[in-house]
């Protein structure tokens, strides 16, 4: 699981690690979003709370989650989740060895997730993350990829980020003690190739 502030390159690592590693990718934010965009019962419980940046219940994201991992029994890479003690508890109850649990942790500074989501944009329609400072599209406001319109999220802009961040730190930070034993801590601060190159190398050294 990716464990880390809002900002913190969860998303982006997510993409290349799961390839990497082979296994399915569960991000919880997009997951609530889809349902939001779908207007789907899930979607209408959660749409107030995740636009204005507070933590969705915890049944609702264990169920979700639960039923992922059950789903792909061969292994996930949770991108969001768990975000409460709560949540961290319902994960290692479903998770059978203590050993197959891992944790990477993206350690990064207010100052570096604020720069970066208030210049992210993101593609609905194939999931690229930009940054209009440190990655922008080729073409402006489109994605490389599939060509869709780019859009900020709802949850971007400055006031929802401190909000966010306040809550990352009451409600998340306290798993980087909870998972002690398991963790990996990465320097968030660092760009995303960095990030991928130290992770490789800690899985996988030579
Ligand atoms: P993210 O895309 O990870 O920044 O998540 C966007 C929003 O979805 C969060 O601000 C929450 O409202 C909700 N959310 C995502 N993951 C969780 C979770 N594990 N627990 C509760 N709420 C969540």
């Amino acid at each position: 699981m990716l464990l880390g502030p809002p900002g913190s390159g969860k998303g982006t690592l997510a993409t290349s690690l799961s390839e990497h590693l082979g296994v399915a990718v569960f991000v919880t934010g997009d997951a609530l979003r889809a349902a939001i965009d779908a207007k789907s019962k899930l979607g209408e419980k959660v749409k107030a709370d995740v636009e204005a940046g507070r933590l969705v219940d915890d049944e609702t994201i264990l169920a979700l989650a639960q039923g992922f991992l059950a789903a792909h029994p061969e292994g996930v890479l949770f991108d969001g989740f768990p975000r409460t003690i709560r949540q961290a508890a319902g994960l290692r109850s479903l998770v059978s060895a203590e050993d197959d649990l891992h944790v990477i942790y993206l350690d990064a500074s207010e100052e570096t997730i604020t720069s970066r989501l208030t210049s992210r944009r993101v593609c609905p329609g194939c999931g690229e993350i930009y940054n209009m400072r440190f990655k922008p599209p080729k073409k402006d406001g489109v994605c490389d990829n599939c060509g869709t319109t780019l859009i900020r999220r709802k949850d971007d802009t400055e006031e929802v980020i401190r909000d966010r961040y306040q809550v990352y730190l009451r409600e998340t930070a306290p798993l980087v003690d909870y998972f002690a034993r398991e963790l990996l801590r990465v320097d968030g601060n660092l760009s995303g190739d960095k990030v991928l190159e130290r992770i490789r190398g800690e899985l996988c050294p030579a």
